[in-house]
């Protein structure tokens, strides 16, 4: 792209975005979800010049609201989706060597009760093709347990009606932060990525689509980008860019809800993650997760706001009845939810189908304008969507310009924060890290949370914290009484990676997105959002 590369930092972004306006570029891509970053990662290692804007932080949208599970696909077999099984399982395999850090496998109990969805047989017999059609390594094949086995396994299932079960490997994710780590790796390879950057207004030549207007929603300033290609991305909001540009015929998008609860282990001390029937018919998930237990989803049709899908009390209500059914010892009530979370998933709608029998497919439109928009599809086969829809610009920009570009490359590449050594690698990369912290006075157990959530990007944390010359561990005191506040160096160290590094603009994308502890350490969330509060808005804090 011939201009030395920028950090992605929050000092850079405006910068990138007059870049961006500068020259134009040969993709602009609007959202900054899982789908559009992919796609700027994809783009920008086939040599295009690549723009990525976000009118939230990044993964704001759905891409930090789902189950955050990197599935094999077991529910599309259900489905009769073969060919998505396969596709998913085979993505699976792809994300967990490029990215084990944040790709962890999960052993998925699913019991079999009386009257439930899955017999003993369908069960044995559907998990068996899936790990076939998924391409599942042996070790991680299913196993089919009798009703003892499985309540050793988790003693608090239901014993009544209970059967036994199947045992299988899902794969857990952070999904905002899979997002970041992807866009990371699309801005190290040259990619202009900025969030809080809205695309306002579509600029047309004799018809033809050619460029943005954008608004930079932290520095309240214009832009305009002019791009030979743009692609919407932007998940639940595709209608709304499509109808802008006057091209929503059609298919159009179903919007459904899915919500989240999460509650305390000792409240809900779950050993094993379980997927389980509901008496409506529907099968929801229980997964351990960093001394919690979250529970979801709810699956219902939606038609509010697009930003914030608010969580009502029947959807906490429908989860909560749904654990205390199938685990009935807990008695869990609404005093024991912590946080929750909503989100909106963007399918395509379909004549006559409820919201869980709508397909999880992808599909790309492109507009007479030149608008390519890309819906549908999950969080696990992002990688393949990205690979089609770029695909598809490469071929008209060929066409176009005589120029040529590589074919995909991400299958091998490895995301920012896996150069661990891949799976087998791992576990000795957190030992070393964990050790190396310790010298830098990081108790053991914060020491791991840091080489899980960071991966080989540790490297910069222990920076920063050598570089403040850490000997004793400080406090976090917000003292307005005497005016100053003494913050923990691990904080600080981290605050200062988050936005050198992952372009963190406000508290919550720190408190919410880079750590998640807005969900699940809600204790840290509220102590911490007025310190971190008053260091990043406005920028006070100094790395
Ligand atoms: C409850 C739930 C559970 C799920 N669980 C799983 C799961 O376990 N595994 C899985 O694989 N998938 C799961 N999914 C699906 C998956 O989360 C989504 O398919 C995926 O996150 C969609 O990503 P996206 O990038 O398309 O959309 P989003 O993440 O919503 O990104 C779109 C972005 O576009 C931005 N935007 C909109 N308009 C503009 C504009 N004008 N200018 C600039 N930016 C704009 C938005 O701010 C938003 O950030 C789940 C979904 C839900 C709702």
């Amino acid at each position: 792209m011939g201009k030395e590369k920028l950090a992605f930092s929050r000092d850079n972004r405006s910068t990138m975005l007059e870049r961006m306006a500068g020259e134009p570029l040969d993709l602009l891509v609007i959202g900054g979800g899982i789908t559009g970053c992919g796609i700027a990662l994809d783009a920008t290692l086939r040599g295009l010049r690549v723009g990525l804007i976000e009118m939230q932080d990044f993964a704001a949208g759905t891409s930090s609201r789902s189950t955050k599970l990197i599935h094999g696909g077991l529910r599309y077999l259900k489905q009769g989706e073969i060919g998505l099984v396969r596709e998913v399982g085979r993505e699976r395999a792809i994300l967990y060597r490029n990215a084990p850090h944040v790709v962890i496998p999960e052993p998925m109990l699913l019991p079999l009760v009386e009257g439930g969805t899955y017999g003993r047989l369908a069960t044995s017999f559907g998990l068996w093709l899936y790990d076939r059609l998924a391409g599942v390594e042996k070790s991680e094949r299913r196993v089919m347990l009798n009703k003892e086995e499985t309540l050793a396994r988790e003693p608090l299932l239901k014993k009544d009606g209970l059967k036994g079960s199947g045992l299988y490997v899902e794969y857990r994710t952070d999904d905002a932060r899979l997002t970041l780590e992807v866009i990371k790796s699309a801005v190290e390879q040259g990619a202009l990525a900025v969030n809080y950057a809205e695309a306002t207004e579509f600029i047309y030549d004799q018809g033809k689509l050619i460029g943005v207007a954008v608004t930079d929603r932290v520095e309240q300033r214009e832009y305009t980008i002019y791009a030979a290609k743009i692609v919407n991305a932007t998940g639940p909001w595709v209608d709304q860019l499509r109808r802008k540009d006057n091209s929503l015929k059609g298919k159009r998008l179903h919007l459904t809800k899915g919500v989240h609860i999460v509650v305390d282990q000792s409240r809900f001390p779950l050993r094993q993650a379980v997927y389980f029937d509901v008496p409506d018919g529907r099968m929801v998930f229980a997964i351990p997760r960093d001394g919690k237990t979250y529970i979801g989803t709810t699956d219902t049709d939606y038609q509010g706001d697009l930003a914030h899908p608010p969580v009502d009390e029947e959807d906490i209500t429908y989860l909560l009845e749904a654990a205390n059914a199938m685990f009935p010892t807990i008695g869990l009530t609404r005093d024991d939810v912590e946080s929750h979370w909503a989100g909106l998933r963007p399918l395509i709608h379909e004549d006559g189908k409820s919201p869980s029998e709508l397909s999880r497919k992808d599909e790309i439109f492109r507009s007479e304008s030149g608008l390519i928009t890309i819906a549908g599809g999950k969080l696990t086969g992002f990688r393949k969507m990205a690979e089609r829809v770029v695909d598809l610009v490469v071929r008209e920009l060929e066409q176009e310009t005589g120029r040529t570009f590589l074919p995909c490359q991400t299958a091998t590449q490895v995301l920012s924060g896996g150069q661990v050594g891949g799976p087998e690698g791992w576990p000795g990369f957190v030992q070393k890290h964990v050790q190396e912290l310790a010298a830098l006075n990081v108790e053991k157990e914060q020491a791991e949370k840091l080489v899980h959530r960071y991966g080989s990007n540790i490297r910069h944390i222990i920076g920063y914290l050598k570089r403040m010359g850490v000997q004793e561990p400080e406090v976090v005191v917000l003292d307005p009484a005497e005016g100053k506040q003494h913050i923990d160096p691990v904080l600080k160290a981290e605050l200062c990676y988050c936005v050198q590094h992952e372009m963190a603009v406000y508290a919550e994308d720190y408190l919410i997105r880079r750590t998640g502890a807005a969900y699940f350490d809600k204790d840290t969330y509220v102590a911490l959002y007025p310190v971190v509060n008053e260091l990043l808005n406005p920028p006070s804090l100094s790395c």
